[in-house]
């Protein structure tokens, strides 16, 4: 059986943040220096940091009693909801904890808050990427056979790679 790669993913952290922004300095040359900052703290190193120095003041803890937080995906990018203050922010398909940029997790003593990915993800993002328009890949838990049926209602393939 042949399988295909898709040529485009769903934007996740490392895609968005990992790659450009602001903040100029690579990602390798950080890590180089014992700057390295960690997938989930992409977002925060966009929005506060300077350059390596967001590392220092990130959370060492994680809170396990908190309840992990779901993904969605919203017009393309798996985003991550602050529970607390409902801020919004893209999510890190590689380190499945959320530092909100917004409220920096006051709630729960800064420490990380848990993230749960669907099981299903590669299997999501494939239904989506079968639509042409970014603003229609949109998830929020629906059924993987229920987004192919969306994407038949509009003479779309199932997914891509088929
Ligand atoms: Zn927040």
């Amino acid at each position: 059986m042949e399988t295909s790669v898709p040529a485009e993913m769903l934007e996740t952290a490392e895609s968005f943040y990992g790659q450009h922004g602001p903040q100029g300095t690579p990602l390798a040359e950080l890590a180089a220096q014992g700057l390295e900052i960690p997938p989930a703290a992409l977002v925060l190193r966009h929005w506060h940091g300077q350059q390596g120095r967001v590392r220092p003041f990130l959370p060492t803890a994680t809170d396990l009693a908190a309840p992990p937080v779901p993904v969605r995906v919203y017009r393309g990018m798996w985003i991550v909801d602050c529970p607390t203050c409902r801020g919004a922010q893209v999510a890190a398909s590689g380190d499945h904890r959320l530092l909100c940029v917004d409220c920096f997790n006051a709630d729960i003593g800064g420490r990380w808050r848990r993230v749960t990915w669907p099981a299903d993800a590669p299997a999501i993002e494939r239904v989506l990427l079968a639509r042409p328009d970014p603003d229609t890949r949109n998830w929020t838990g629906e059924p993987v056979a229920q987004l192919q049926a969306e994407n038949a209602e509009r003479g779309l393939p199932p997914q891509v790679g088929v």
